[in-house]
Formats: C-alpha cells, sequence, structure tokens
C-alpha cells in the first residue's frame, strides 16, 4: 500500500458538476458573512440545520474531491488498481445544494473522470442513506449505472430510493435500489448484495468501480439502525473487490465516530489482502480513545434492532430487481475519441517520488508536491 497526501481540487474542477454560482458561494462564505447574506440566498443552497458554515468549509471541500479525482486519474492511467479515500464519499451534495451533511459531491466529479477513459461505471452505494445525488447526476445516462442499498422509510433522510426508481429515458433500468427496513443482519444484507451485484455485473460488464462504503450502516450508529457488523459490512466491500475490476474506494456516512475508525481500518485491511489483528496495537496514538472497555477493532457492537425484513420481503426486492436488470440489452459502448484532458496535470500527479508518505505515515519532504496546479484555480 502507497499512502498520499490528498491533493486539492480547484474550483474548475468542483464546477464540472456543480453551478458556478454555487461554488462561488462555497468559496466566499465563513462563520464571520454567512449573517450578512440573504435568507433566499442561503435556502437556495439549502445552507441551514442539516448543513451548516462552518470555518474552512470550502478547504474541506476541495481536499476531499481532490482525493477522489486523483483516484480516478490514477485507475484512468493504470497507476493503480485500488485507490482508497475515506475523507470522500459525500453522495448527497446536489449539482446546486448542499444536502445531508455533503457540500460537494466528490463521487460524482470522480466519476466523470473516470468516463474520459471508460465506458461503463458502477457506482455501488453501502451508506445507510440512499445514494440520491450521485444517483440524480446519472439518472439519464446509461454509462454509469448506480446502486444503492438504503434504509428506507418517508420519515427516513432523503426519503427516496424505492425500487420503482430504476433512471429515465437512456438511463431508465441504470438505476437500482434496494430499499431496506431496519434491522436487517449480515446474513440477510451479504446474500442480498452479492445476488443483486453479480446481476448487475453479468448484464453490464462495468469497467471500473466506485465503492461508497458509509459506516452508518453499521449496528450501533447514532443515525442508523441496521444490525451489521464489521464483518458484515467489510465482506460485501472484500467482495467487490474480488471481483478485480479498478475501484475507487470512498467513505461517506457514519455518526459512532469510534466504529467508523474501526470499520475503515479493517476495511483498509481488507482490501490489501490482510485481516487485521483484532487486537488494537498499543503503539497507536488513539489507543486511549479506544478505552476503557474495547480496545478492540471488531468487538463491542450490540445488535438491538428488531429485524423488520421478512424473508418474503427481501425476495420480493430481489425478484424486481433481477427482473429489472434483465431489460438492460448488453453493455452499452460509446466511441472513446478525443479523450478531454485531465482536470490535475498528471505529470504531478503521478511524480511519485515527491508525494510518497514513508511506512510511518510521515512525509518524507516538508516541501511535499501535491499535484495541485495553482494556474487551475480562479
Ligand atoms: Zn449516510
Amino acid at each position: 500500500m502507497e499512502m498520499r497526501r490528498l491533493p486539492r481540487a480547484s474550483s474548475a474542477d468542483l464546477k464540472r458538476f456543480h453551478s458556478e454560482d454555487y461554488v462561488s458561494f462555497l468559496e466566499k462564505v465563513s462563520p464571520g458573512n454567512v449573517d450578512s447574506m440573504t435568507m433566499d440566498t442561503l435556502a437556495g443552497f439549502s445552507i441551514g440545520e442539516d448543513c451548516p458554515v462552518w470555518d474552512g468549509i470550502y478547504d474541506f471541500c476541495c481536499l476531499y474531491t481532490g482525493g477522489s479525482l486523483e483516484g480516478a486519474i490514477r485507475l484512468n492511467h493504470r497507476k493503480s488498481e485500488c485507490v482508497i479515500n475515506w475523507s470522500g464519499g459525500l453522495h448527497h451534495a446536489k449539482k446546486t445544494q448542499a444536502s445531508g451533511f455533503c457540500y460537494v459531491n466528490d463521487i460524482v466529479i470522480a466519476i466523470l473522470e473516470l468516463l474520459k477513459y471508460h465506458q461503463r461505471v458502477l457506482y455501488i452505494d453501502i451508506d445507510i442513506h440512499h445514494g440520491d445525488g450521485v444517483q440524480e447526476a446519472f439518472n439519464l445516462t446509461d454509462r454509469v449505472m448506480t446502486v444503492s442499498f438504503h434504509k428506507f422509510g418517508l420519515q427516513f433522510f432523503p426519503g427516496t430510493g424505492d425500487m420503482y426508481d430504476i433512471g429515465k429515458e437512456s438511463g431508465r433500468y441504470y438505476s437500482v435500489n434496494v430499499p431496506l427496513l431496519q434491522g436487517i443482519d449480515d446474513n440477510s444484507y451479504t446474500t442480498l448484495f452479492k445476488t443483486v451485484i453479480k446481476g448487475v455485473i453479468d448484464c453490464y460488464s462495468p469497467e471500473a468501480i466506485v465503492l461508497q462504503c458509509g459506516a452508518d450502516s453499521l449496528s450501533n450508529d447514532r443515525l442508523g439502525n441496521f444490525n451489521i457488523s464489521f464483518d458484515g459490512h467489510g465482506e460485501c466491500v472484500a467482495w467487490t473487490k474480488s471481483l478485480g475490476i479498478p475501484m475507487l474506494v470512498v467513505g461517506g456516512g457514519g455518526y459512532t465516530l469510534k466504529n467508523v475508525a474501526r470499520c475503515w481500518a479493517n476495511e483498509t485491511g481488507l482490501l490489501v489482502g490482510e485481516r487485521l489483528d483484532d487486537k488494537l496495537p498499543e503503539t497507536c496514538e488513539y489507543y486511549n480513545y479506544f478505552g476503557p472497555e474495547h480496545h478492540q477493532l471488531r468487538s463491542g457492537l450490540e445488535f438491538k434492532h428488531e429485524n423488520q425484513n421478512t424473508k418474503e420481503y427481501l425476495q420480493a426486492i430481489k425478484v424486481e430487481v433481477l427482473e429489472n436488470l434483465r431489460q438492460v440489452k448488453g453493455a452499452p459502448s460509446v466511441q472513446m475519441q478525443g479523450v478531454p484532458e485531465d482536470f490535475f496535470n498528471s505529470d504531478r500527479v503521478f511524480r511519485e517520488e515527491e508525494r510518497d508518505i514513508d511506512e510511518s505515515g510521515r512525509d518524507e519532504d516538508e516541501g511535499i508536491e501535491t499535484g495541485y496546479d495553482p494556474s487551475l484555480d480562479d
């Protein structure tokens, strides 16, 4: 595994998906000036309770988006087979609006980059919330298939993603939604996950995968109410990796913070083919944070929600989804001529000796090259 510092995406990168006025707003807004903005402006960009303004918001967006974008560029140029950006995965953000703690949709921007070199991209979302922002962005195209496994109920955010929500026009049948009820367990979830994704792979033959690994689908999440263990969540990640398709892995939601760290540490191990020791190393910088009782990587979850997903309910979803996939007639392809330039200067992105971080996690060089080209910034 090679560790790299997040490069910074430019405003031009963000505008590949987001509207000019929304990106300009994010660039300018701060806790010091937000009160001087009109209610109409803030409401228009959906800034408020779920998506507050805080110091450093724009830098945060540029950094996590830069990580996903560089991941896409590395896959495009076959510099990596699998790239992880746990800081990315903000799947709710819309073209002109923030939504559900997400301001910039790094996933959409990364997929747009992947489409320069890949005919078909598969997006898989195992966050407990519907991946609505990504689906909406690609709802009309057959070049991206979005598959979201999520809790569904009109009272549960964002309230979209029922099993009849399948995409529109050229994208009809290329949005797959798997709406679940509270309390789903490892066995039901992983079985359904593999059945659906295998069906998708068979009919769609994706050339690249983006996997959003929101950790709020774990048991004991403060907002979620599934009964999924670290092993169940991780099994979906490891199984997807085993398909051998170039993959960008991103984070997402997760509101019991210690478990988010556990989940993604465990899955980083799985993605490099290792099952990490369950005992956290005492030399770990944050060892005491996980104490005093639970110094384990994968234990400590309680499975307390009644499983409302009956066999009949899950069977009905499976039948409906597989029936829709039968309508996908062969893998669509396009002429890949005149590929647009990379948004990052790829010479800089791939000047690896300057950007590697040594195994202890420290930068080898304080003057590290970030791949960020200031000339691209407005
Ligand atoms: Zn979520």
